[in-house]
């Protein structure tokens, strides 16, 4: 069994670090939010008091933090993971951030003899709970390779997309197709109520047809319910849409589809929806047309 040391233990990192722990890997976990080393000690693991004691003794470590300050200041900083990990140790992050963040952390960790890979996931809350995750890694074949009977503890879809900061193209290629499909879904439920349609009988033989997506199967209910609790927060989704748009620049494409969820996604934010889940796109688009419903 592989030792692991588990850094950022929040809405995805808790679940995560149980089902490692209840498949009988030793893990060591790290937040600085102490309620989290809580959760992990009832759940089967060790609460480490740094990043340094969750690492040290590891084989794997996995980040699964914020945002790439963050993943920095774990990873790079003075007592992060490149300066307390063993050499050989197979770095996991599992993070959401820019691309030329996990490249540069792939770079500076070689000198180190530790090993990167780019791996953020897909599924939400529910994919971590229910060790379902997509997810999609970029960087060695043989890390990779090395990585895999950990990642098929909390994943099912696993595939190795490219080298490093590929992981994160992809992902970036995620959120604004996810972000798209809310944006529309909202929008089909604000004409549906204002023309005098009912909403969820309609969005109910969308989700049978072509229109059908996985966010109308999971989330039509509860977006004509208005149910916003977070699943994945609206200042989460900002983050990710400026990541697609740096990475579309990086690439010299125009995304314009893109450009414009990212618009509405940051009115929300503006609006004060930051902190609800992103489905909540939905307040957004019905501000436009000065169309409301109360919320659930
Ligand atoms: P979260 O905010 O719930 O968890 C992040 C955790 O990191 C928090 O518990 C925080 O205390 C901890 N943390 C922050 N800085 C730290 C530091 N310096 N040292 C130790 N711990 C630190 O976020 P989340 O929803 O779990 O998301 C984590 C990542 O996964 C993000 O990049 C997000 O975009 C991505 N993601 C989230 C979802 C989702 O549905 N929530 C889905 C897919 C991907």
């Amino acid at each position: 069994m592989t030792k692991l040391g588990f850094i950022g233990l929040g809405v995805m990192g808790t679940p995560m670090a149980a089902h490692l722990a209840a498949a009988g890997h030793e893990v060591s976990g790290y937040d600085v939010h102490a309620a989290a080393l809580a959760k992990l000690e009832a759940a089967g693991g060790r609460a480490a008091t740094s990043v340094a004691d969750a690492v040290a003794e590891a084989d794997v470590v996995i980040t699964m933090l914020p945002n790439h300050p963050q993943v920095e200041e774990v990873v790079l900083g003075a007592g992060g993971v490149l300066e307390t990990a063993k050499p050989g140790t197979l770095l996991a992050d599992m993070s959401t951030i820019r691309p030329e963040t996990s490249v540069e952390i792939a770079n500076r960790a070689a000198a180190k003899e530790i090993r990167v890979l780019d791996a953020p996931v897909s599924g939400g809350q529910a994919g971590a709970e229910q060790a379902a995750l997509s997810i999609m890694a970029g960087g060695e074949a043989a890390d990779f390779a090395a990585a895999l009977p950990v990642f098929e503890v909390v994943g099912k879809t696993i595939v190795h997309v490219g080298p490093h900061g590929a992981g994160q193209v992809v992902k970036a290629a995620n959120q604004l197709v996810v972000g798209g499909i809310y944006g529309l879904v909202a929008e089909a439920i604000v004409l549906l109520e204002a023309s005098g349609v009912d909403a969820g009988t309609g969005l109910d033989v969308l989700a049978g047809g072509l229109a059908g997506s996985r966010i109308l199967e999971l989330k039509r209910k509860s977006m004509v319910e208005r149910s916003f609790q977070p699943g994945f927060r609206i200042d989460l989704h900002h983050k990710d849409m400026g990541i697609a748009l740096a990475a579309a620049r990086q690439a010299g494409v125009a995304l314009p589809l893109t450009g414009l969820v990212a618009q509405l996604v940051a009115a929300g934010r503006a609006m004060g929806y930051g902190s609800l889940d992103h489905s909540a796109l939905l307040k957004v688009v019905e501000d436009l047309s000065g169309h409301t419903k109360a919320e659930a």
